[in-house]
């Protein structure tokens, strides 16, 4: 604990009581309560205790304790705390360092220390869960993380973490052909060939603490340097088994529409990033209940980065495919989970994706919906991403209406996690 309170001090945080448990009940009082579905509510409040919400509604009709802890939250909408279903906390903008030299130059102890405060980063901007999915090189230093931010050694959002995750041999980076051929480089990602390897991957990380197991169904292998399947749809499929064998689900990475068709019809539950999906691929990833996150900001991020891209101006041809995909997955009614690939821009800065779902057509409340209820239902967690009675106690207070206007979740004044708040002072930016 005095480690916490001691890194809470240094990186400027607010944190009241221990552990939620030990907490007094406490009645939150805003402007208005948004619970995850309909319209927000003006004039109620929240009671919360044991780490759970334990009534919502108007202030007067709610079984108020009389040690309660009282907290006013004037002119702020209350929120679920947001769920980002697409992060790397082990990587940082590539625009400070290549993902190459990320993976090749940088200490592990290193990674996981900018880690550490790329969790506190993100519980302050309002996302209390994350699905970290690979870390990159850094083998199985997620669940070290998860595990000290679960013991309240370092405060950070929930993490579901995918591990190492899979790819084919050879399939992904750093790029063979970028380094002498007699050189041994660290690899990003476990490698696998053939179904018994494939499955061989699922259950050591598994058993190493995989919450999700991720695997590339796609990467850019082809000789041109175009994105090319990786995994034949024969081990896709044993991965696929072997995951869900053991109780865990299943994302896989496809931008090409081959690889996107691939991975479901071996039985993954969410494609992430899919910008090449065709129509015929969408409809049957609605037909096999197949969750798509989409990752618009990752586009815009590298564009800046490497593409002269100017935040606000004429889309890259990448930035204009995410736009087509999102736009074609949301016509057909395509499961849409907010997930932004976090780590490739600025931790601390996820509500970017909500931001560019919103541009690209989605309403703040669907958006919002995206990042709570929805993303909570991919997950499987029915205790998370709504307000009501006895959900975890994950709020998030904003200054003003995220939904009528998106942008105010840059404004994140008020964070609980579990019952405990790891913030109460206004706007990050
Ligand atoms: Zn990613």
């Amino acid at each position: 604990m005095r480690a916490l309170l001691a890194t809470l001090a240094l990186l400027g945080c607010t944190l009241s009581g221990a552990h939620a448990a030990d907490q007094r009940p406490a009645l939150l009082t805003p402007d208005q309560v948004w619970t995850g579905d309909g319209a927000p509510h003006a004039g109620w409040s929240v009671l919360v205790a044991q780490g759970r919400i334990q009534g919502v509604g108007p202030t007067a009709t709610l079984p108020v304790p009389a040690d309660v802890d009282r907290i006013a939250l004037p002119g702020k909408t209350l929120i679920p705390g947001l769920i980002d279903l697409h992060s790397h906390v082990l990587l940082h903008p590539y625009n400070e360092t290549t993902w190459d030299d990320q993976v090749l130059k940088e200490a592990p102890a290193y990674r996981v220390a900018l880690a550490v405060r790329h969790a506190v980063d993100t519980l302050q901007a309002g996302f209390t869960t994350l699905r970290d999915l690979g870390t990159e090189g850094a083998g199985y230093a997620d669940v070290g993380i998860k595990r000290a931010i679960e013991e309240g050694q370092v405060p950070g959002p929930r993490l579901l973490v995918a591990t190492r995750a899979i790819v084919a041999t050879a399939s992904y980076g750093p790029a063979e052909r970028s380094y002498r051929p007699d050189m041994d480089i660290p690899y990003g990602a476990q490698q696998a060939t053939g179904a018994d390897e494939a499955t061989k991957a699922v259950r050591e990380q598994a058993a190493r603490g995989a919450d999700w197991i991720k695997f590339y169904a796609d990467y850019r292998t082809g000789p041109d340097g175009g994105t090319r399947p990786t995994f034949t749809l024969e081990e896709m499929k044993a991965i696929v088994a072997a995951a869900h064998a053991s109780g865990r689900k299943v994302a896989a990475h496809a931008s090409s529409d081959d690889a996107i068709r691939l991975a479901v019809l071996a039985g993954v539950d969410t494609i992430e990033h899919g910008y090449g999906a065709s129509e015929a691929t969408f409809r049957l990833m609605l037909e096999r209940k197949v969750a798509y996150v989409p990752t618009l900001t990752a586009p815009e991020a590298i564009g800046e980065y490497f593409q002269r891209h100017v935040r606000g101006g004429a889309p890259t041809p990448a930035m204009q495919q995410a736009e087509r995909a999102f736009r074609l997955a949301r016509k057909l009614g395509v499961t849409i989970g907010n997930g932004s690939d976090v780590g490739v821009f600025a931790h601390g800065t996820n509500e970017r994706e909500l931001e560019w779902m919103v541009r690209l057509g989605m309403s703040p409340t669907e958006a919002l919906r995206a990042a709570t209820v929805v993303a909570a239902g991919i997950l499987d967690r029915k205790d998370l991403g709504a307000i009501r009675n006895g959900m975890l106690a994950d709020v998030v207070a904003v200054d003003g209406d995220p939904t009528a206007d998106i942008a105010a979740l840059r404004k994140v004044d008020f964070v609980m996690k579990g019952g405990m708040v790891y913030r109460n002072q206004p706007g990050i930016r």
